[in-house]
């Protein structure tokens, strides 16, 4: 399933992981975050995704200026589908869950 990896089919999983920010990029300073180690990185919202992310249209809202390592993440490339897999596996572990019926 991962192998045909696609953009237009995928819940932008690759925006919520970590993006760290290098100094050649041009992010406005409100859409960062820095962490505990100094590390400035896109900033999340509470569901974990880049905050830049278009919500309605699950795309990039900065997109002619996102950072350098987001113009590197190729789709379907080896990142891309180890996302998509770790993403596959929690479904596959939600979905066998036991149902509790509480009285
Ligand atoms: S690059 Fe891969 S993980 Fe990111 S949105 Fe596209 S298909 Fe999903
Ligand atoms: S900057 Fe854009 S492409 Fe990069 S993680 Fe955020 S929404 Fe995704």
């Amino acid at each position: 399933m991962t192998a045909r990896a696609h953009c237009s089919r995928c819940d932008a999983l690759c925006c919520r992981l970590t993006v760290v920010i290098f100094p050649e990029d041009n992010v406005p300073a409100h859409l960062t975050d820095t962490t505990d180690q100094g590390v400035t990185v896109m900033a999340r919202d509470a569901d974990g995704w880049c905050v830049a992310l278009n919500g309605a249209r699950m795309n990039c809202g900065i997109y002619e200026t996102r950072p350098s390592i987001c113009r590197k993440f190729a789709m379907a490339g080896p990142y891309c589908l180890d996302v998509r897999a770790e993403a596959d596996k929690a479904a596959r572990a939600l979905q066998a869950l036991p149902i509790r019926v509480v009285a």
